[in-house]
This record gives structure tokens, C-alpha cells and sequence, in this order.
């Protein structure tokens, strides 16, 4: 069968696209067009309410274009996840919906449906089989993607990844140095470490840490530039703020999300530092790294913020 992946949201849920798209691929199915798929499956992000209208007004016209041409439609990601069972209520004419900890069951989501029995599957498996799928090189160029971890365990007040996304788990270290290999035998030189909580990959794991780990791929051949994505400023330890001053391949940049100038609203915020720890790491940061460029997000009228809170 001929299959489309629509994507909204993340880089970690590009990611998955590529891995789903790699696991039909391996189970027979080929890669369409929205004009000539049998299945299409839509690769969902909750966190942004943009992309969540998107995502339903898509639903509406797959709907109709199911009707016409008696599609298999999937839903996978993150509001599969949120909503689990409750999605089939909201958009019954779907033939499966699997949270993103079980994208690995695509090809069985879609041989289900051929013989019309519906798949759901959401939760952790803690089998780590979702986070085990390498995509197959189906995109040119010289940049590549690797999920290192997933999950969070921070639960901040406002956040619903550890919800849709599960508790942190991350992928042993020799795995990911042989698909760094892999990927630098097929000419990729920019490689970007991903996971929701990338800088506490494998944190209380007997494995090698993360500042470890970037100076094993530091160290493969073929690889120029190194970079990753996102980090929690708890968890900038003193042994990666040096990786900076020290690792040819890392990139002199970094996305530390601040959120809060205000110790009262970041601590109901719970994100586990206050302002002056934070800038105590920029600071530390900027002493390694000159050059470096932080970037970083902030949310502006967190419930409870006063005037004073804003100008912190
Ligand atoms: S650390 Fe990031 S992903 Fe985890 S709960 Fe906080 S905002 Fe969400």
C-alpha cells in the first residue's frame, strides 16, 4: 500500500515520522502522495494550540477524502496520546491512533485496518521499542537526527510532555555511537542529539553520561559538528558547560529555556532553579565559550504573575 505521514509539532516528532515512515517501508508499504496514498497517517503535537486546530481541521478533509476513496486514516503522537480511547469518539471514522511510545506497531495499526479491526496503543511498553526504530536515510544532505532519550521526569506546572511523552528513558550509549557511525559512513557531518530532557540522558543509568557521550561522538570520524536539543538548566552540570571549551565538533551554541526571571513564578512554575542559578550557568557558559549563543524561552503571564514578576 501507498502511505502519506503528515506531520505537526516537534523536531522529536519529525523524527518519529521517519522512523514510522522506515517501519512500513520494512513491512512492504511505499511512500505516496496525499493524491495516490491508501493510508495516511497524521504525526500530532498538543503542546502548541495552533497546531492542534490544524490537526482537526485536517481530520475534517481526510474525512471526506475517506469517504471518497476509502482510506485507512491513522492519528499518532501526542494527542493520540492526551486523548487516548476518547479520540475515537471525537473523530470515529479513524482506523487506529498509537501514542508516540508505540509508533513501533505502525505496520500492524495499518494490516489491522486492511482487515478492518481498529488499533489503539498508548502508555509506555517499557520495552524502549519505539525509541529503538532507526530511520532509514531517506532524506539527502549532510545534517542528520538522532533521538538519544524521551520522556521527562520534571512535571512542570505547565507542561503536558511528561503526560503524553512518559517518564525519561534513554537509548544505551553503544547504540547510539553505531548509528553515529552509520550516519557519518553516509556523509553526514551535522548531527543534533535530541530528547525532551537531552542533558539528563542517562541520568542514574550505569552507562556513559551526557557529557561523555558528546566526547565519543566528538572523537568519530566524519563528523564536523555536533549539536543538541533541549536542555534543562538544572541539569547543565560544570563537566558539559566544559565540553564547550573543549570538543571541536560541538557547536558553539545552545537553547536553555529560561522561562521565568522571577524565583516566585518559576517556583510555581517547579522548574527546579532560580534566577540566579540560572545566570550563574549563562555566566559559566560565556566563560567557556566566548562565542556562544544562548537562546532561550520564556512565558509571559503565567497565571499569578505581577507586574513585579515581569520585570525581574
Ligand atoms: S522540563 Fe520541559 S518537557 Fe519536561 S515538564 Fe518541563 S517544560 Fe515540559
Amino acid at each position: 500500500m501507498k502511505f502519506v505521514i503528515e506531520n505537526f509539532g516537534c523536531q522529536m516528532n519529525d523524527h518519529d515520522m521517519g522512523k514510522m515512515g522506515s517501519v512500513l517501508i520494512d513491512h512492504g508499504h511505499l511512500p505516496g502522495s496525499i493524491e495516490d496514498a491508501d493510508v495516511v497517517i497524521v504525526n500530532t503535537c498538543c503542546i502548541r494550540e495552533k497546531a492542534e486546530q490544524k490537526f482537526y481541521s485536517l481530520m475534517g478533509r481526510l474525512q471526506l477524502l475517506r469517504r471518497k476513496k476509502g482510506l485507512i486514516l491513522g492519528v499518532t503522537g501526542c494527542i493520540a496520546e492526551q486523548e487516548k480511547e476518547g479520540i475515537f469518539e471525537r473523530l470515529p471514522f479513524i482506523d487506529f491512533s498509537l501514542g508516540p511510545s508505540n509508533i513501533h506497531r505502525v505496520a500492524e495499526a495499518v494490516e489491522n485496518a486492511a482487515a478492518r479491526t481498529r488499533t489503539s496503543a498508548f502508555g509506555d511498553n517499557g520495552l524502549s521499542l519505539s525509541l529503538m526504530i532507526r530511520p532509514h536515510n531517506t532524506r539527502r544532505g549532510i545534517k542528520g537526527y538522532l533521538t538519544i532519550m524521551k520522556g521527562c521526569n520534571n512535571f512542570c506546572s505547565y507542561c503536558v510532555v511528561p503526560y503524553v511523552r512518559g517518564r525519561e528513558e534513554s537509548r544505551r550509549s553503544d547504540d547510539v555511537l553505531a548509528e553515529v557511525r552509520e550516519m557519518a559512513a553516509r556523509g553526514i557531518v551535522d548531527v543534533t542529539l535530541l530528547g525532551q530532557n537531552v542533558n539528563s540522558y542517562n541520568n542514574g543509568n550505569d552507562d556513559l553520561s551526557f557529557p561523555e557521550l558528546l566526547r565519543e561522538i566528538d572523537a568519530i570520524p566524519g563528523i564536523s559538528r555536533l549539536r543538541f536539543v533541549t536542555s534543562h538548566p538544572k541539569d547543565i552540570s560544570q563537566e558539559l558547560i566544559e565540553c564547550f571549551g573543549t570538543l571541536n565538533t560541538l557547536c558553539e551554541s545552545i537553547h536553555l529555556p529560561f522561562q521565568s526571571g522571577s524565583d516566585r513564578i518559576l517556583a510555581l512554575m517547579n522548574r527546579g532553579y532560580t534566577a540566579a542559578e540560572y545566570l550563574g550557568k549563562v555566566e559559566a557558559l560565556k566563560k567557556q565559550c566566548p562565542a556562544i549563543a544562548i537562546t532561550a524561552d520564556c512565558i509571559v503571564g503565567f497565571p499569578g504573575e505581577e507586574d513585579g514578576d515581569f520585570e525581574a
